[in-house]
């Protein structure tokens, strides 16, 4: 269980998924550079932030960014969208759903996946409550993605929260790891991901013997 003090932004889930060193880039050393994609994930959210909004349409309620928090996770931050469905035997709204908006398409990583889930176990935290499933809407096709809840996914999100805790803690930030992701990353011109793990000690040591050649 972690204290209030100890919470870490949900929103870096997705980061950490995508990659360790993105996520340790802009929550531990508090960079972030925008890119085409960003922005337009930036604008889509702005679209559906409306803390005051509550409507309700035949058997479902929908609520806008709602806030969230998990004292298991030791995150907090805000869900897009929370649907309630109506149980008409008790005549009340007790049936729960997520749902959370992205720019583009389904990606072919489980970023987006692990985020709602992360919404998903603070609102069960928080209402005492079940959720088996959520709903990704992309706005390219315009369509939402269902995403069951399952073990895996759960043990992965807990998995990812202790990994950002135990860095944050310690203030390290992982290194780079160069792989396709890096193309749309909007970090890589801090990143320098070419200086992998390897190159960066291999080029230390080019350097190094450069520089005792030019000392002969
Ligand atoms: S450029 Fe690549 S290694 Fe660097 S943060 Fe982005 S995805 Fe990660």
């Amino acid at each position: 269980m972690y204290e209030e003090n100890e919470y870490l932004p949900l929103s870096g889930i997705q980061h950490y998924a995508f990659c360790e060193r993105q996520w340790g880039l802009i929550h531990i050393e508090q960079q972030w550079v925008e890119n085409v994609l960003t922005a337009e994930g930036r604008l889509l959210h702005h679209r559906v932030d409306d803390p005051y909004f509550i409507e309700t349409r035949g058997d479902v309620k929908t609520v806008r960014s709602v806030p969230l928090c998990s004292r298991t996770l030791g995150i907090y931050g805000i869900a897009d969208v929370i649907e309630l469905y109506k149980d008409d035997e008790v005549d009340n709204y007790s049936h729960y759903s997520i749902v959370e908006y992205k720019r583009g398409r389904p990606k072919t990583d489980d970023r987006d996946e692990v985020q709602l889930c992360a919404q998903a176990i603070c609102l069960e935290e928080m209402l005492e409550i079940k959720l088996n499933y959520g709903y990704m809407y992309y706005d390219q096709i315009q369509h939402r993605k269902k995403v069951i809840f399952n073990e895996n996914l759960r043990e992965r999100v807990k998995f990812i929260a202790e990994q950002m805790h135990s860095l944050y803690d310690r203030g390290e930030t992982p290194l780079p790891e160069k792989g396709k992701r890096c193309q749309n990353c909007s970090m890589k011109d801090i990143c320098l991901p070419k200086l992998s793990k390897k190159n960066k000690v291999k080029g230390y040591m080019n350097e190094l013997y450069k520089e005792m050649q030019k000392n002969d």
